[in-house]
Formats: C-alpha cells, sequence, structure tokens
C-alpha cells in the first residue's frame, strides 16, 4: 500500500479516455489500496486511477473519507445502467487544487461495474454519491469538471489552469 503523487490538471493522461481492464488481477487489487490510500490522505471523497497517472478504468470512493472503511466503494470498469435528473452543486477536484465549479450532474445513478473480486456490483446514488459517481467516471473518460462548466466559465477557469499547468504551482491559493 502506497500514497502515490497525484496528477494536475494539465497532464494528458487527465484528458484521455482511460482503457477498460482485462481483467482483475492482484496488480488492480494493488492499485484500487494504493488509491484507496492516497485518496484518505489528500484527503479527498473519490479518486480515479489516471488521477495516480494509471490511465485504466478503476475508481474508489469513500463519502467518509476513510472515516468509515466499510463504506468503501471499489469499481473497476464502471458504467452507467441509469441517470435521472438534474442538480447544480458546487465540486472540487484533486487534480485542479484550489479551484471548484458547478457542472450540472444527474440527481441519481445507477452505476454497475467489478469489485475487486471480479463479481459484478451494482450501487445506486443520490446527491453526494451520485455526483461522486459522475465525477469519478468522467476521470476515466478523460473529463474534469471544468470540461462541463458554460463556455465562458469554462475559458476563464482554463487561461488560469494553463497558467498554474505551465509553471507546475499548484500550492498557493488560486488568483
Ligand atoms: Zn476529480
Amino acid at each position: 500500500m502506497a500514497i502515490r503523487p497525484i496528477v494536475k490538471w494539465g497532464e494528458g493522461v487527465l484528458h484521455t479516455p482511460s482503457a477498460i481492464v482485462p481483467a482483475v488481477t492482484d496488480e488492480i487489487r494493488t492499485l484500487l489500496d494504493d488509491m484507496n490510500d492516497t485518496m484518505i490522505a489528500a484527503p479527498g471523497i473519490g479518486l480515479a486511477a489516471p488521477q495516480i497517472g494509471v490511465g485504466l478504468r478503476v475508481i474508489v470512493i469513500n463519502l467518509t473519507v476513510g472515516e468509515d472503511p466499510k463504506q468503501l466503494i471499489e469499481l473497476v470498469n464502471p458504467e452507467y445502467i441509469s441517470r435521472e435528473g438534474e442538480v447544480k452543486e458546487e465540486e472540487g477536484c484533486l487534480s485542479i487544487p484550489g479551484y471548484a465549479g458547478s457542472p450540472v450532474r444527474p440527481r441519481f445513478v445507477r452505476v454497475k461495474g467489478l469489485g475487486r473480486d471480479g463479481v459484478e456490483r451494482v450501487y445506486e446514488g443520490e446527491g453526494l454519491l451520485a455526483r461522486a459517481f459522475c465525477h469519478e467516471i468522467d476521470h476515466i473518460d478523460g473529463k474534469l469538471f471544468v470540461d462541463r462548466l458554460t463556455p465562458l466559465k469554462r475559458d476563464l477557469m482554463v487561461r488560469k489552469l494553463r497558467k498554474r499547468a505551465k509553471a507546475n504551482d499548484w500550492d498557493d491559493s488560486p488568483s
């Protein structure tokens, strides 16, 4: 188990669709462990594999930030079964530290994927959990919340993020 560095906006792996995992192997289980450790250390409520530089369709979510390990959701090759409603709420991203935006997301989702044992799981999420599923599935599709803002807001934020990425400086407060 290890905490891995989190890749920031502008790195190719975050802006490219990730590959389907052909089989849930020990390597994938180690990846899941590292992702969980990294998410808790950040701290965050969700993480996708491309955020640690691995272009595979793997996500973890724990709305308690590891406080309750039983609430950890691990999904390999997650996909939507259904999406309902619309809600606009502010969200952030560990790969875009210091910035937030309010993309429109479904109010409710049903998602399926494989657990760490390779067996299919189905989850339902409402509110924050629905938002977390969508945010992480976006990541493995090469999309960030910035890409879902209105064109005006997106352009404004992208201009700021380009400067940050160019200077590789994500530490101080945003300007
Ligand atoms: Zn994110």
